[in-house]
């Protein structure tokens, strides 16, 4: 007993009525929902990774170009 017409099934819009309509976009939906924050996490953990590791690059060579210039200061004042 296949009637469709009794029914205003419409799996492309994940609708359907009568319940027994396969509707594999829902959760393909959900998984790719899932997917795109996991992705969005990642992306914004690696920005901040990737921020720190410049902040820290950038922090060390300011402390050592701040060695180098109490060396040369103290060079100069001896
Ligand atoms: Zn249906």
């Amino acid at each position: 007993m296949n009637r469709p017409v009794s029914y205003a099934c419409d799996p492309a819009q994940r609708y359907c009525e009568c319940g027994r309509c396969a509707l594999p976009p829902a959760p393909n939906i959900d998984l790719d929902a899932v997917a795109k924050l996991n992705r969005a996490t990642t992306a914004t953990a690696m920005c901040l990774i990737l921020i720190a590791l410049v902040l820290s690059v950038f922090a060390v060579g300011l402390w050592r170009t701040e060695q180098v210039h109490k060396a040369i200061v103290a060079e100069r004042n001896v």
